[in-house]
């Protein structure tokens, strides 16, 4: 399992540093440290409440995530489309 961090999203609040320590830290400046990327079996659950519980969505499991090429002509309405998704279930991923 691995984690998508966005930090254009990221508030700061510190819920996943709260749920798993082992992943998420502050550093001295107030960035958000995540120490891997590929969590490990044994930290999956923690993550993963993590990931739900973060309230910008700012973390997502990336096993839940499939990626999907959009042709240059549908590109504006799939933007549109992802901007109105109420829970954010789908979202542009800039070249
Ligand atoms: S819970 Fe989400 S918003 Fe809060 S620090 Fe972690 S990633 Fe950022």
């Amino acid at each position: 399992m691995k984690i998508m961090y966005n930090p254009s999203t990221c508030n700061h609040y510190g819920v996943c540093v709260e749920e798993a320590q082992e992943v998420f830290s502050f550093a001295e400046d107030g960035s958000l440290l995540i120490q891997t990327y590929d969590i490990p079996a044994n930290l999956e659950d923690k993550v993963r409440d993590a990931c739900m519980m973060c309230p910008t969505q700012a973390i997502q499991v990336e096993e839940l995530i499939q990626t999907y090429d959009i042709p240059a002509n549908l590109e504006d309405k799939v933007r549109d489309a992802c901007m109105m998704c109420p829970t954010q279930a789908i979202q542009v991923e800039e070249e």
